[in-house]
């Protein structure tokens, strides 16, 4: 016998929302879900009439999903999604087709920056590099780069990411374990501009868990890619999200009261501790974009000119 669906009372009640303890039916899920979303952007203000955004897309279900909910619910709002083709062998191609067919679906514009075109190099030419034990750091250094950098020459007013409830829990998480309060401080839902040419950063999904836009994705029928990245490093942080994950098992509203508790206590707290040492921001001398490290090359900079220098030196050997 099916149980109902708390919401409609109809009998398919497939989806199961543990950290309410709700029973819904996937209709219900997707409409209570994009509910959530745009309870989420209320609250903090993420939008404004006036504003033209960029969405980050990767091709996943989070930002496919972000993309999706916020094209349907702002609809007068322009938006522009934003995908950096990283040159990973299938794996980029295989995206791509994603955000594009996405972009189809939704009617936005998709803007595809491609960092062989751009910058003569792939992600994967770092693994002759000193980065090659750490090449999800380069990427996602040179990923947040390039999206706050392309939303500011395309003259948007904003950038929107996927990052969800679990990415976020982990990585304030990560930041507990290291002592990082600066990394803290900056993982907030809205981020605002603290120099001209540091875009507003959103993170519309910031209340929805990894499961919840993965079966928000696969309900609505989006494109979402099928395979994963050969460099990830998943290993290294699983210990961490499985721990994550037992707590969540065994009090499911660990995570939501967790960030609640971050944002709503601790964040002001700490924000007002820290008021008189806010982090300086000084120009990059090689591309003029804000960086926090004074009279010296940006980590962009630092990577790409690293990577560019070992393609010079094997093409030189190479003959
Ligand atoms: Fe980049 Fe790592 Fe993601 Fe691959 S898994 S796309 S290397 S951040
Ligand atoms: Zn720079």
């Amino acid at each position: 016998m099916g149980m109902r669906c708390k919401r409609c009372g109809v009998k398919n009640s497939e989806v199961y929302l543990a950290y309410s303890n709700l029973r819904l039916c996937p209709e219900c899920f997707m409409l209570l879900t994009e509910r959530k979303v745009r309870h989420t952007i209320e609250k903090y203000k993420m939008l404004s009439k006036d504003d033209n955004i960029g969405i980050a897309v990767s091709g996943g279900k989070d930002s496919s999903s972000l993309a999706y909910i916020l094209s349907k619910s702002f609809e007068k709002i322009p938006m522009t999604l934003i995908y950096i083709d990283l040159g990973i062998p299938e794996y980029s191609q295989h995206c791509l087709e994603k955000v594009k067919e996405l972009s189809r679906i939704i009617d936005r514009e998709l803007v595809v920056y491609s960092l062989e075109k751009e910058l003569g190099f792939r992600i994967p030419d770092f693994k002759s590099t000193i980065y090659r034990r750490k090449m999800c750091s380069a990427c996602g250094t040179i990923k947040r780069y390039l999206f706050n950098k392309i939303t500011y020459d395309l003259g948007l007013t904003k950038i929107a990411t996927g990052h969800n409830l679990d990415d976020t829990v982990e990585a304030i998480f990560n930041s507990y374990i290291e002592g990082n309060v600066g990394a803290l401080i900056r993982l907030k839902p809205f981020l605002p501009k603290t120099h001209p040419k540091m875009m507003p950063k959103i993170k519309p999904l910031i209340g929805l868990t990894d499961m919840e836009c993965l079966l928000y994705a696969e309900y609505r029928g989006l494109p979402i890619r099928t395979l994963g990245c050969r460099f990830s490093e998943r290993s290294r942080t699983i210990r961490r999200k499985e721990i994550l994950n037992l707590l969540a098992e065994k009090m499911p509203s660990f995570k939501h009261t967790f960030i609640s508790s971050h944002f709503r206590r601790l964040l002001p707290c700490l924000e007002a501790a820290l008021k008189d040492h806010e982090t300086k921001i000084y120009e990059c001398p090689i591309c003029g974009m804000p960086t926090s490290l004074e009279g010296a090359p940006c980590h962009f900079c630092k990577v790409v000119s690293t990577v560019l220098k070992r393609k010079e030196k094997s093409a030189m050997e190479s003959g």
